[in-house]
């Protein structure tokens, strides 16, 4: 890491515990939207945090970006969500995208004054992207998209999203007929309703409609149809290094507050941290935390190094969201009926958790990418 880096990383340590700590319980509890961190978000540069300096970004490595998620998800993860659509959306754009693209929008991803996420899940499908049903129809220069999308983050307070759809519904194999497009928020993109959720609160996931919603044909990622299953999920690659960084925040924060607390409790005449009982779990969280951690650093550099890195991603991502998981429950354990309690952060943790288990891929369809390359790589 070099000196710039290491300086952005502390001016977001200073970010977190000014503006972001002292307010994590006001939002979460009312499942309020920060508005006033995203403008602090906007001043320090971090939705352009990947954009190369060329259309006004900072060019950070995704090693660099994961040490961001890490350290914003062990205050407050649905901080880090604000983040990691938008910046999956311009990676897309970034590698993707034609020059006329990359120039209208990277400078305003970049300053986050055009900011949103990726709308890929639809009612009825989630892991299964093939099976999408929204459909885009070439009508002159323009397309008409007409469909719906659900969980989608960032859609309420955001203005545009890389929107999944289908351009041809009887391609064969059926990933030839999907195309990507950049979807600003004009008439026809409705947001249907915000999504009540169990964790990841104050941050916007919503459902959307899309009624006869007109986009010119320039608004098509790469100028290219068929190619959209394979733009986003080049960049679902980036996205799971964020959610396994994601996953070592959590679990590490779990562990801090699990540690901290065994040092103060006592019971039958000593702190909680020499029963046996208890070291053992405190042990198992921090290896957990450091391991989770060596693979979320080893998929980001496999990234940065421009290799197919999607075996890399998929185990960090697995195993961080399970530590994320694991770490959460043993923390409210070791914390008795206080980590039960809404005083207490560490039932935050263990709302926020599960949601890593889900996104970017869930863990069952991790396992599945990682022993394809497995059998692959074999070959080679
Ligand atoms: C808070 C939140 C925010 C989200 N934000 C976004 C967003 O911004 N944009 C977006 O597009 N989506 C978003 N999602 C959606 C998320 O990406 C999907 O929920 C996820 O991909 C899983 O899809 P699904 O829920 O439809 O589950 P399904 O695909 O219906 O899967 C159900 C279960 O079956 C398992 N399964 C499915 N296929 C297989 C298989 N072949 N083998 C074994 N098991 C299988 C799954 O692992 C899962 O356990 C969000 C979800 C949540 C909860």
């Amino acid at each position: 890491m070099n000196e710039n880096e290491t300086a952005i990383l502390a001016a977001v340590d200073r970010f977190l515990e000014k503006d972001v700590r002292p307010h994590v319980r006001e939002f979460e509890s009312a499942d309020k939207y920060p508005a006033e961190i995203v403008e602090k978000m906007k001043a320090l540069g971090l939705f352009g945090c990947m954009i190369a300096p060329k259309y006004g970004g900072l060019g950070l490595s995704s090693s660099t970006y994961a040490g961001i998620v890490e350290r914003i998800s062990a205050v407050w993860m649905s901080v880090s969500g604000i983040l990691n659509s938008h910046i999956i959306m311009a990676m897309t754009v970034q590698r993707h995208g034609t020059e006329a693209q990359k120039d209208s929008f990277l400078p305003r991803f970049a300053t986050g004054e055009a900011r949103g996420g990726i709308a890929l899940t639809e009612p009825d499908c989630g892991t299964d992207l093939q099976a999408i049903r929204t459909v885009a129809r070439r009508d002159g220069d323009e397309y008409v998209i007409n469909g719906r999308k659900t969980w989608i983050t960032n859609s309420l307070y955001g203005n545009c999203v890389a929107l999944l759809t289908k351009t041809n519904v009887n391609a064969n194999p059926p990933h030839k007929g999907i195309s990507l497009f950049l979807a600003e928020k004009h008439e026809g993109f409705n947001v249907a309703r915000k999504l009540d959720k169990l964790g990841y609160r104050g941050i916007d996931t919503c459902e959307l409609s899309f009624d006869d919603y007109r986009v010119s044909k320039s608004m098509l990622i790469g100028d290219a149809e068929g190619r959209g299953l394979q733009q986003i999920l080049s960049g679902l690659e980036l996205g799971r290094i964020n959610v396994a960084a994601r996953g070592v925040g959590v679990a590490d924060a779990a562990l801090k507050l699990g540690l901290a607390y065994s040092q103060v409790r006592k019971t039958f005449g000593k702190p909680i941290c020499e029963h046996q009982a208890i070291q053992i779990k405190l042990a198992d969280m921090a290896t957990r935390v450091h391991a989770a951690r060596a693979l979320t650093q080893r998929a980001a550099e496999a990234f940065d190094s421009g290799r197919r890195c999607d075996m890399e991603a998929g185990i960090a991502k697995l195993f961080a969201t399970e530590a994320a998981m694991e770490n959460s429950l043993e923390s409210m354990r070791i914390h008795g009926a206080y980590g039960y309690s809404k005083e207490f952060d560490v039932e935050r943790l263990y709302r926020d958790a599960p949601l890593l288990l889900i996104g970017e891929g869930t863990n069952e369809l991790q396992r599945i990418i990682i022993s394809r390359q497995l059998v692959a790589r074999s070959k080679e």
